[in-house]
């Protein structure tokens, strides 16, 4: 259910209170559900969890399967979610040996479809063979008839805002205008091996959503608005067969009123072992930056941004090797 309470506010240095949100989840099984409607129509598949500290994806698709489950029959096609990293949920953790969302090349996938699972040597690369074994029937298949669109759920650390990582692709931007999130486009020259550059790669439509910070309600709402807009979006049901579609779509609209429309990426500041980055407190998506502006640290010294433009997904966790976006408007 959408709740009109809002994101737990994060203290002064930026910690995250994962206690804050801590549903009773079970990871056991991968297949989250499997909506399957009476007409044919096209097959969307959300993802959730490829990073395991961001799990309130999860539970947004379970609602929203859970709220069509009794409508099936106004249902055009497939809906099916599926978790990512299994065993980093269970940890809490980004990932365990190595990022789930960094070794989608195809070269990499299809050595670990010929690799058998004793042999995988990193944990991601298990979870990711097992993903395989579900997606692959549906995503290689060359005789669908129907579009194929796979939504890869995540969440940020950093305080608000959310939006849509996208290619340029027509059909990407016809179906996710109808969200009115925000669209970052340009992020696959700098972020390489992700879900969606393969599954784009496949002739399927492919993006990322990130809904909000991790292990935050917002996050999960935002998720949750995100997802029935999508299947309205994709001609899965109509709007009129959801009662209370509009509330959803309402939300949405409503968390993203005062962000840019689309943006074009410029600019990321790589993190490499032992910098020691440290992002200064207080930065949220979207803020505001000017070329020269005391951004964070590392050991060298002060990181100033080398650019003009609106920041994004400041990084406030250990993992991970992005530690800030600098995108700017665009048509
Ligand atoms: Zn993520």
């Amino acid at each position: 259910m959408i709740r009109t309470k809002t994101t737990k506010k994060i203290n002064d240095n930026v910690e995250i209170k994962e206690e804050t949100y801590s549903p009773e989840i079970d990871y056991s099984d991968r297949i989250i559900g499997d909506l399957n409607g009476a007409e044919a129509g096209p097959t969307v598949i959300a993802l959730a969890g490829i990073h395991g500290n961001e799990p309130t994806g999860i539970e947004a698709i379970r609602h929203i399967i859970e709220k069509l489950e009794s409508k099936k029959g106004a249902f055009k096609g497939r809906f099916l979610g599926l978790i990512g990293n299994i065993e980093a949920l269970q940890q809490r953790k980004r990932f365990i040996d190595e990022d789930m969302n960094r070794i989608w090349f195809t070269s990499i996938l299809d050595k670990i479809r010929r690799t058998p699972i004793s042999e995988l040597k990193t944990a991601e690369r298990r979870e990711t063979k097992k993903l395989l074994e579900i997606i692959d029937p549906i995503i290689l298949n060359e005789d669908q008839e129907q579009p194929v669109i796979l939504v890869d759920l995540h969440s940020f650390s950093a305080e608000s805002g959310l939006f849509v990582i996208s290619t340029r692709d027509e059909e990407n931007i016809e179906l996710l205008a109808q969200l009115r999130v925000p669209l970052i486009f340009g992020i696959e020259k700098a972020l390489h091996g992700t879900a969606l550059k393969y599954i784009q790669n496949t002739g399927n439509i492919g993006f990322a959503f990130e809904t909000g910070q991790h292990f935050s309600e917002n996050a999960e709402d935002n998720a949750s608005a995100g997802i029935l807009c999508l299947l309205v979006a994709a001609g899965c049901i109509s709007a009129s067969s959801i009662e209370d579609f509009t509330r959803y779509y309402d939300y949405l609209s409503k968390q993203t009123q005062t962000l840019p429309h689309k943006v074009e990426f410029l600019y990321k500041h790589i993190i490499e072992p032992e910098d020691n980055f440290e992002m200064r407190p207080g930065f949220k998506n979207f803020d505001k930056v000017e070329k020269g502006q005391w951004l964070a640290n590392d050991r060298h010294g002060k990181i100033l941004a080398q650019r003009d433009g609106f920041i994004l997904m400041p990084l406030y966790q250990q993992q991970g090797e992005d530690g800030f976006f600098i995108v700017e408007e665009s048509e």
